[in-house]
């Protein structure tokens, strides 16, 4: 089958190899000059099978609401007018309130859980495969506390991840600082803790671009700087995707300088531009932009810095060491598809993460602001959410039209997993987990499905 798939971040390069590894001949387009430079950029490094909860629980509405007018808040939920993008917002956020209950959670946990193993072991073999070296650290990841009534819940949730089958464990102070000596000039402040040995970490950009060039050199066409300006239909199937070259003004946009790539199947991938795309065509999905930012701070004192992947509990940020460097990333704005780093807002979520990992890992990096003399590497990306944190994998009711888009907080730990289970579907196979795949299981409760 000829295949075109739209979008080149960590779904839609793991998309690509899936396929070809199936004997189908793979068009990429992206409007980057090459893969991951947009969310699958600078994320937090972790293949989190286990540490995968929803932002939606029943505690997350209070919690929004308190935290709504602090710029440095974990998750921040800026309401827009409730008229044209905005609506989405909205819609969005009502669907959000709608999983923030014990029953919708676990539902939520049992899924992502699945597509996460399901993902670790694609991920495995896919490196097994190409050998290809992203700064992976199979160390685990831990998570410390340093409140306790934060801490008191820790055990229930390590019994919910154990039902689903991930060995996640509640740590003492001491047990942690064993597993990750580093954090030890903070132990004053660490309550306690759980660790997954089983979960790991790594750089998504470098393996994303290691991968798209695998995939290139076995024959997928990349169309790189290449914007995709709309889905063209005929009747209920699409009938080609309209794309065009970057730098051409948009005031001398003609026909003849439009490419309409034609194929048996489109796959979009394009992350939170999935949404505006799949909705020109009637495929209405609520997946809408969710900021985060990182920074990546030069590692000062190397052998002090740590190995084990880490979540700080209070901040809700995730440390990731990647190599010389020390990556520390987290918070979510709903807010729109604002990508600045300049404005008040930005920065104080910025200077959050550095004054963090000043304070947990004093003097290890050099995280001097800008103003201080430093070179600070902040960086932003969209987190293609949705309320549930459960992607869209499957096949849209338009026919020849499928998704693979929505992995919010965990497209890394799930990607290679999602790519693996495109390719499945589209060559008629059946993945071999436990989950909801777009227009089959979900066919009554989610809008725009296939009837298949
Ligand atoms: C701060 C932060 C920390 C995170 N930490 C983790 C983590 O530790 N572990 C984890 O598992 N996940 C993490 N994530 C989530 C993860 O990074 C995302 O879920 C993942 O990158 C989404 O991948 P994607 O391929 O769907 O989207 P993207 O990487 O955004 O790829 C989509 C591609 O589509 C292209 N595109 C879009 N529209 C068009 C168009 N019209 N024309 C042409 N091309 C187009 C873009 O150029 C882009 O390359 C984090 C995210 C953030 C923001």
């Amino acid at each position: 089958m000829k295949v075109v798939v739209l979008g080149a971040g960590i779904i839609g390069v793991s998309t690509a190899w899936h396929l070809l590894e199936r004997g189908h001949e793979v068009t990429v387009v992206d409007r980057q000059l090459d893969a991951a430079l947009e969310t699958s950029f600078a994320n937090a490094a972790q293949i989190s099978v286990s540490y995968c909860e929803p932002w939606a629980n029943r505690d997350a509405p209070l919690k929004a609401l308190k935290w709504m007018f602090r710029n440095d808040a974990p998750l921040l939920f800026r309401p827009r007018v409730p008229f044209g993008e905005g609506w989405q917002q909205w819609r969005w956020g009502l669907q959000f309130l709608a999983q923030c209950n014990d029953a919708a959670f676990e539902r939520n946990v049992q899924q992502l859980v699945a597509l996460g193993a399901y993902s670790h072991a694609a991920l495995k073999d896919v490196v097994q495969a190409t050998g290809i070296d992203y700064h992976r650290l199979e160390r685990g990841i831990a998570h410390y506390y340093t409140e306790q009534k934060s801490f008191d819940t820790a055990g229930d949730a390590a019994a919910l991840m154990r039902k689903y089958g991930v060995a996640r464990r509640v740590v003492s102070t001491a047990e942690l600082l064993k597993i990750e000596p580093a954090f030890s000039q903070f132990a004053d402040r660490i309550v306690g803790g759980t660790y997954t040995a089983s979960d790991e970490s790594g750089d998504a950009r470098v393996f994303t671009q290691s991968l798209a060039r695998r995939c290139a050199e076995r024959g997928v066409e990349f169309l790189y700087n290449h914007d995709v300006l709309r889905l063209e239909k005929t009747g209920n199937a699409i009938e080609s995707v309209a794309i065009r070259a970057r730098g051409t003004s948009a005031s001398s946009i003609k026909d003849a300088q439009l490419t309409h790539l034609k194929a048996d199947a489109v796959v979009v991938a394009c992350g939170s531009y999935s949404a505006p795309l799949l909705r020109s065509v009637g495929v209405d999905l609520p997946i809408y932009p969710g900021k985060g930012y990182s920074a990546t701070f030069k590692l000062r004192k190397p052998e002090l810095a740590p190995f084990v992947s880490t979540i700080d509990d209070e901040v809700k940020c995730a440390i990731s060491r990647l190599g010389n460097e020390l990556r520390v990333a987290g918070t979510i704005e709903v807010g729109g598809y604002d990508l600045s780093l300049d404005t008040p807002l930005a920065k104080a979520r910025c200077r959050m993460l550095a004054q963090r990992i000043e304070q947990v890992l004093p003097g290890v990096c050099d995280t001097r602001l800008e103003e201080e003399g430093g070179q600070p590497n902040f960086w932003c990306g969209l987190r293609p959410a949705t309320p549930t944190n459960i992607p869209y994998i499957g096949k849209t009711r338009v026919g020849r039209l499928w998704v693979n888009a929505g992995h919010g907080t965990l497209g890394w730990t799930h990607g290679a997993g999602s790519g693996k289970a495109m390719a499945e579907l589209i060559s008629g196979e059946a993945p071999s987990m436990a989950f909801g795949f777009y227009g089959y299981e979900h066919s009554r409760r989610q809008p725009g499905l296939s009837a298949a």
